[in-house]
């Protein structure tokens, strides 16, 4: 019997860090060729292929060298792969995720993984990540599921997942809906259907720039203010609450909102953004009649992918359409 094509590539990340003397801190090194090699078992699994695209800190990773990655994919499902796994750092995973997931129209499975652990370090959560991931990518169940993120024996939809603790283990969690399937005894077990998908064009454009500014007590709006000045071309408010600003932003925003797309999200990490329930200057029906959008249950960061990509493809009359899915 045929084997299934798996396309793998590396872009860096702790999952490929080691130091390169005692003492050192951790930098990217390991290819994925090396990091395919620790794991045997997976060329009884499938026809793997695997590239080195980067050997970045996720903190460094652009939307430009993102979508070469993305092309890259394509390609590979083009060539009859069955799933593709990316590895790369988990700092930047939820925004990456959001970023491939809006651009992916194929039914296979894009699959992303990491690791919070250095490849040098004791219990590394790379190998085992990595395994889980090339599994995912190629379940059948896993197809029209767009991207997901694997990490830590779950798996989350590039729409929810979050990075919600800097050096734990259990770093990705869904707020609300949790991960959307589990590994068990080394096969995936989905908790739900596939969902419904939002895919968006290959942007045109690459070089807008939106600005992202979390509400923050007693705060000025020296930035606030300066911000179509400064050139951007969007921004994105991780508001308070249920998409909240104070009077001062809201006096900064209306005149924003004439000119170029502003997205009120909230800074709370979880749940959705109000429409019709405060009205105090500032609330979500004070800056929606301002001319915001609310975000809905999109976070911050990925109200700015979403924001930056539709500006990109001239979709931007689209933005409202968009936001409120998980
Ligand atoms: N700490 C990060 C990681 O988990 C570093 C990075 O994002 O590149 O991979």
């Amino acid at each position: 019997m045929d084997l299934p094509k798996l396309a793998i590539a590396a872009l860096g990340g702790t999952v490929s860090m080691q130091a390169r003397s005692a003492g050192e801190g951790v930098i990217p090194t390991v290819s994925g060729e090396t990091l395919l090699a620790s794991l045997p078992q997976l060329r009884a699994m499938a026809r793997v292929t695997v590239e080195t695209l980067g050997l970045l800190p996720s903190a460094s990773l652009d939307f430009e060298f993102l979508l070469s990655v993305l092309g890259w994919a394509n390609e590979q499902v083009e060539q009859g792969a069955t799933g593709v796994v990316i590895t790369q750092g988990t700092d930047t995973l939820e925004e990456t995720a959001a970023f491939f997931d809006y651009l992916w129209a194929h039914d296979e499975p894009l699959v992303l993984t990491g690791a919070m652990r250095s490849a040098d370090q004791a219990g590394a959560d790379g190998p085992a990540n990595f395994l889980d991931g090339c599994r995912v990518a190629l379940a059948v169940e896993s197809r029209r599921r767009g991207v997901q993120v694997v990490m830590n024996g779950q798996i989350h939809s590039a729409g929810a997942v979050r990075k919600t603790d800097s050096l734990a283990l259990q770093a990705f969690s869904s707020a609300i809906v949790g991960p959307v399937g589990l590994m068990v005894e080394g096969n995936v077990h989905y908790l739900r259907p596939p969902g419904q998908r939002t895919v968006l064009p290959v942007p045109q454009r690459t070089s807008q720039n939106v600005a992202l500014l979390e509400a923050s007590l007693s705060a000025d709006s020296l930035l606030l203010e300066n911000i179509v000045a400064l050139g951007y071309d969007g921004l994105v408010i991780g508001g308070f609450g249920a998409g909240h600003a104070s009077e001062r932003w809201a006096d900064a925003i209306v005149h924003i909102a004439e000119k170029i797309p502003v997205v009120i999200a909230t800074r709370t990490g979880s749940g959705s953004t109000a429409r019709s329930s405060y009205g105090f200057i500032g609330s979500e029906r004070d800056l929606i009649d301002k001319g915001a959008f609310m975000a809905g249950f999109l976070c911050p960061r990925k109200a700015r992918i979403l924001l930056w990509l539709l500006i990109g493809c001239q979709r931007q009359d689209e933005l409202e359409h968009h936001l409120t899915p998980l």
